[in-house]
């Protein structure tokens, strides 16, 4: 792979399958070459695979299959409603104003997809301002910015390159192995949720030191031999990183290797006894933090509804599990026997885990997969061990999960990197403790 040269262009999905957009523009926009707008508009799904565009009195001004609209002159428009968090318990909806160019197009049979076109250091910023807050230590912005520009380079150099990625296992009646890629994204190159990296567009911009550590490190990338890094990054560890193969596809991804998250060598799991002792003690490690302050300045405001992350326990009845899980799942296991741990990764990290009920028997994998079905929401990691507390016949009256981490653990420890930049890393130090035998590199 050639490296990149220029800064790129990316396209973000803002919204997916809405049957109504309410937007506004503030400033002058032309829509599709020939309408010119400006204040409220509402665009509504059409038949299959049409857009009306409505002015704020209902009249219909077009009708069509895409608008384009390109601001004037410094225009900037808002969309109403943006759900933001799906699917995680942090879910909630907001109004959002964005810069630069709204592409609206059809999800044919299946409402409107709203697309914001802009270059990827206006995207960074606002990337690295709505996810942390202006108080958050600057070499901890600056490898981050770093971090999530390699990772975006090396996501838009594969979906231009490559059709797809390589395909999922099939699931079988044993067995359901699962990991999740950005198969999705057929019509835009992220989405701005967390299922890719949050995006509230410049909403949430006040964050100056954001913005600085991005101008600070622009066209910097983590590059491996002549690959831009798939620099990978989430919440906390829980002491040791994790290797690529365990959450996604099985291949060798030589700077996503499991690292120690401390100044020393820390142990690897590789059995059930070391999986107890590591997750149910609370090595010294860098994400191993309860600092509030700096917890605040890292992670905005709604994610702070967690705060236990380190080391973590979720207590369920039985009856409770059953249900959550015949609800992920859509599999009936009948009566809980046993929780049973059978692959984990360095971190602890469960890779496979067998559940068996008193009607089925089934092996799910990989790591996000058992914390979708373990969970409401989704389980804070896989890296847990079981307590299982029996009642009358040995029949389970509840299931403990004891757990590390926040995240699939694979790359940069948000929170380890954080208590790094106070105690004096620089942002390169940072990033190539995460990403062992990176090295960066100026592109543009
Ligand atoms: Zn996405
Ligand atoms: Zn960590």
């Amino acid at each position: 792979m050639a490296l990149i040269n220029e800064e790129p262009w990316i396209r973000v999905g803002v919204i997916d399958s809405y049957p109504v957009v309410a937007l506004e523009f503030r400033g002058d926009y032309t829509v599709n070459g020939i309408l010119s707008c400006s204040g409220s508009y509402t665009a509504r799904e059409e038949g299959e695979d049409k857009i009306s565009l409505l002015d704020s009195h209902g009249g219909v001004l077009w009708t069509g299959k895409e608008l384009s609209c390109l601001p004037r002159a410094a225009g900037v428009f808002l969309l109403k409603g943006v759900t933001i968090g799906v699917h995680f318990h942090w879910e909630r909806r907001e109004d959002q104003v964005f810069e630069g160019t709204l592409i609206l197009m059809r999800r044919p049979g299946k409402g409107i997809i709203a697309i914001n076109k802009i270059t990827l250091e206006t995207y960074l910023s606002s990337v690295i301002s709505s996810e942390m807050s202006a108080e958050a230590p600057v070499e901890f912005l600056k490898a981050h910015a770093i971090t999530s520009r390699s990772w975006l380079g090396a996501m838009l150099h594969r979906m231009r390159a490559e059709a797809g990625e390589a395909p999922l296992p099939q699931p079988s009646a044993e067995e359901i192995i699962r990991w999740y890629t950005r198969e999705d994204h057929d019509l835009y190159d992220v989405c701005a949720d967390d299922h890719c990296q949050r995006y509230q567009g410049v909403t949430k911009m006040i964050a100056d030191t954001a913005s600085e550590a991005v101008r600070a490190t622009r066209g910097v990338f983590l590059v491996h031999g002549d690959e831009i890094c798939d620099a990978r990054f989430y919440k906390a560890c829980g002491g040791r990183t994790e290797e690529f193969r365990n959450a996604w596809e099985e291949r060798d991804v030589p700077y996503l290797r499991s690292i120690s998250d401390a100044d020393r060598d820390l142990p690897q799991v590789r059995d059930e006894a070391d999986a107890r002792g590591w997750i149910l003690s609370r090595p010294d490690a860098y994400c191993n933090t309860s600092d509030p302050q700096l917890l605040e300045n890292i992670l905005p405001s709604f994610d702070r509804e967690t705060t236990d992350f380190y080391r973590w326990r979720v207590d369920y009845a039985r009856e409770e599990l059953e249900s959550v899980i015949r609800s992920k799942s859509g599999i009936d296991f009948g009566t809980l026997r046993e929780l049973i741990p059978l692959t984990r990764g360095p971190s602890g990290r469960l890779v496979r885990l067998r559940i068996v009920g008193s009607s089925r028997s089934i092996v799910v994998g990989k790591e996000l997969e058992i914390r979708r079905w373990l969970s409401p929401s989704h389980l804070y990691s896989s890296a847990f061990v079981v307590e299982t507390r029996r009642g009358a016949e040995g029949i389970p009256d509840r299931f403990i999960l004891h757990g590390a981490g926040w995240g699939h653990g694979v790359g940069l420890c948000q929170i380890g990197a954080a208590v790094m930049s106070t105690r004096g890393f620089s942002a390169d130090r940072i990033v190539t403790h995460y990403f062992p035998g990176a090295s960066l590199a100026h592109l543009y």
